[in-house]
This record gives C-alpha cells, sequence and structure tokens, in this order.
C-alpha cells in the first residue's frame, strides 16, 4: 500500500517526495512529462533556497549555476546596483529539476512519469488513461495552473488583465557575460519587467512578465514585444542585440500573483505553486516550492494525513508577509511613475534593497 502520492515533479513535489521518502513512507511521485524539460521561470535560487537545497543534501557545486552577487534595477536611464545579502545562483530549471528528481528516486520515491494526474480527492488520485490511485496522503505539487477543483482567483489587481511569462534564452558571449556580470538585472517597464541572469551553460535567461495588454498592443507577438521594449529601453536593447530570434519564445498565460491559499480537502497537502503563487520579481517562487514541500513532510511525520489543514494554514500564514511586500514591488516597479522613484530610492538606499530581498523571502517554520 502506497503512504502517499506526490503528483508533479517540480521543487515542491521532488522535495517533498525526497523527505517522505527519507522518512521511510512508500512515496510513489507522478509526473506528467516524459523528459525533464526547461520550465519556463527566471531562474534565480535565491541564497534561501541554496540554504534548502542544502538541507537536502543537494551539492551547490554539482548544479554547476552562476554566483550572483547583486541586483541590478534598471528604469529607463536609471540604474541601481545593491550587493544581495548573499550570493545566490542562476541555473536552469532543466538542470535543477534534473537533480532533484536524480534524489528523490534514489531516496526511495517511486517515480512513475508520462502520468497525467486529473483529480485528487478522498485519498484517490485519478489519472487521464483512466486509473484510481489510492493514498492515504496525497501532495498536490502541480504548478502554478488550476487542477481540477482547486480554485485560484488571481489579486484583483489582474482580473481585468491577467499577467503572464514569456522566456527567451541569450546565447553565450563574452560581451554579454561583461553586461550582466555576476548581477540579476530587473528590467522595469510600463506593466512589466524583464528578468536576466546568467546560467549554468553561460547562457542568460530572459525572463519577462507582463500584463496581457501590453502583448495585445504588440499585435500578439512576442517578438514583436520584446524588440519594442529593447527599443524603448536603451539598456535591455544593448542586451538583446545579442538574442538569436531563430529560438523559440517559450510563453505561459494566466499567472495568478499574489494568490494564496489556507484551504484544503481532508489529506491534501498542497505544495509550491498549488499553495501561492508568489509575485516573480522577488525570485522566491522556487524557495517556497522548496520550504512547503519540506514543511508539509515535517507535519506528515507528526501527524499523518490529518495534519494537512493545519499544515495549509500555518502555510498561507508564512506566505503572507512575504507576498504582500512582493506585490507591492511589483505594483510599484510596473507603474512608469514609480519605477524611476523606485529605482532612484534603491540607488541611495541600498539597505532598503537588502531589507526588501530578505523580506520577500519565505522564512523557516
Ligand atoms: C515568469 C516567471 C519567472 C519566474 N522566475 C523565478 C525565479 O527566477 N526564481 C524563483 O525562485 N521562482 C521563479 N518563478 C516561480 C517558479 O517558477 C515557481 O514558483 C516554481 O516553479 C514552483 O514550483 P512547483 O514545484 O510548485 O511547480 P512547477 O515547477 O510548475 O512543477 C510542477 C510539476 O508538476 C507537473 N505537473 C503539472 N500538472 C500535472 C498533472 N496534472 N499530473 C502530473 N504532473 C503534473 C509539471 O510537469 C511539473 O513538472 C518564476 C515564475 C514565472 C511565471
Amino acid at each position: 500500500m502506497t503512504d502517499a502520492i506526490v503528483i508533479g515533479a517540480g521543487p515542491a513535489g521532488t522535495a517533498a517526495a525526497i523527505g517522505l521518502a527519507r522518512a521511510g513512507a512508500k512515496v510513489l511521485l507522478l509526473e506528467r512529462t516524459r523528459e525533464t524539460g526547461d520550465a519556463l521561470c527566471g531562474g534565480f535560487l535565491s541564497w534561501q533556497s541554496l540554504a534548502r537545497l542544502d538541507a537536502l543534501g543537494i551539492d551547490r557545486a554539482a548544479l554547476g549555476g552562476q554566483a550572483v552577487r547583486s541586483v541590478r534595477l534598471i528604469a529607463g536611464s536609471r540604474r541601481s546596483e545593491t550587493m544581495l545579502p548573499q550570493a545566490a545562483m542562476g541555473v536552469s530549471r532543466r538542470r535543477l529539476d534534473s537533480v532533484l528528481q536524480a534524489v528523490a528516486v534514489a531516496a526511495g520515491a517511486d517515480m512513475q512519469r508520462g502520468v497525467h494526474a486529473t483529480g485528487a480527492d478522498d485519498g484517490a488520485v485519478l489519472t487521464r488513461d483512466g486509473a484510481r490511485l489510492m493514498a492515504s496522503s496525497l501532495f498536490l505539487a502541480a504548478g502554478k495552473h488550476g487542477f481540477r477543483g482547486q480554485s485560484r482567483d488571481p489579486a484583483r489587481w489582474q482580473q481585468r488583465d491577467p499577467v503572464m511569462g514569456l522566456r527567451l534564452r541569450l546565447p553565450q558571449h563574452s560581451a554579454l557575460d561583461r553586461l550582466i556580470g555576476d548581477a540579476v538585472e530587473l528590467h522595469l517597464f510600463d506593466r512589466g519587467y524583464v528578468g536576466l541572469v546568467r546560467q549554468e551553460d553561460g547562457s542568460a535567461n530572459l525572463c519577462l512578465a507582463t500584463h496581457k495588454s501590453r502583448l495585445d498592443e504588440a499585435g500578439g507577438d512576442p517578438a514583436h514585444l520584446l524588440h519594442a521594449l529593447g527599443a524603448a529601453h536603451p539598456m535591455l536593447g544593448e542586451r538583446l542585440a545579442f538574442a538569436d530570434w531563430s529560438r523559440p519564445i517559450d510563453a505561459i498565460g494566466h499567472v495568478p500573483y499574489g494568490w494564496r491559499t489556507a484551504d484544503t480537502a481532508p489529506g491534501l497537502f498542497r505544495l509550491g505553486d498549488q499553495a501561492g503563487v508568489i509575485p516573480s520579481l522577488a525570485g522566491e517562487g522556487m524557495g517556497l516550492a522548496l520550504a512547503s514541500g519540506d514543511a508539509a513532510v515535517g507535519a506528515w511525520r507528526a501527524g499523518g494525513a490529518d495534519a494537512a489543514p493545519g499544515f495549509q494554514r500555518a502555510l498561507a500564514a508564512r506566505m503572507a508577509r512575504p507576498f504582500t511586500i512582493a506585490s507591492a514591488v511589483w505594483r510599484t516597479g510596473e507603474n512608469p511613475h514609480t519605477a524611476g522613484v523606485l529605482t532612484s530610492l534603491a540607488a541611495s538606499f541600498p539597505s532598503l534593497v537588502r531589507w526588501a530581498s530578505r523580506a520577500t523571502r519565505i522564512g523557516d517554520a
């Protein structure tokens, strides 16, 4: 008999599967993809996320990512650069997820690929091919998209104009290396931002989050939008000059930034983006995913399936402050009237940036 079924083998699901398997549980880890792809993500692993990986016994050096030591804010011609409280890392999701999945399997989790869960209720997971898999505890870690029966209303400021994500990889180039260096860059523009960081293979991951209206203004074409942004924002344009436009631009729609829940069904632990979606500008989505997996294992060890509601309430409480601050920073940064002030303030008061980078982390339980 399976003790626990985990749905989704991203950072949240694998962190839970590793902890459960090490605690002696018989764990089934279901993943709908047959191969580990490179999920659309900024690829910024905060110092706190790195510490959570350390706690899982994952060797930072094995990730091979690029060290990130500072955060650079750019709004029009204004810019600021602040040292992060501790070193972070730029790493692709293909690399991170592959390492986490391998550790979960080594810990004893039975990982089954190509299994698409369609429902999770009353100790049963339904799959697209008609199977009904039973376990007393279910861990839902299927990412930011809705899962049947689990509502997720975006915050009011996105309801009329939803937020979406785009991603383009810029090939390695020594001049681009010099421009970005060991910083994570946040280029602020009207209704969104571009995040840029170098990753383990030397390429730069360019990730953009913006409202759909911005893409509509570019005729619905992501490449047109990026060209338009590059033309209007010279420092971004300088970096985009290294783009290989024949590469695909990945897109994801309807990201419900700021949504979080304290509710769950009996025996169901909701993890990562299934518990809450922190605005990505904070670079803490993976931190939340890892922290939620770890906390769920702790709660499950203490109280089994019955611990799910208490776990969910406690996780929601831990998310409250970082989510409020991350949403406020996003709202200030996406408004052209306040983005410049934010950047000038950041340049004059680096302690403010360090405070915000700390305050947007998910604290320990
Ligand atoms: C534009 C953008 C930029 C971001 N940048 C950063 C950043 O720089 N740093 C950071 O820390 N966070 C960032 N994030 C957030 C981060 O990507 C997420 O918070 C994180 O991936 C959540 O992890 P997760 O394990 O909950 O979900 P996911 O990483 O989405 O993993 C879910 C897994 O479940 C699988 N799955 C989905 N549905 C099913 C199903 N029905 N059955 C079986 N398997 C299923 C998926 O294939 C996937 O493997 C960003 C997000 C966006 C949108």
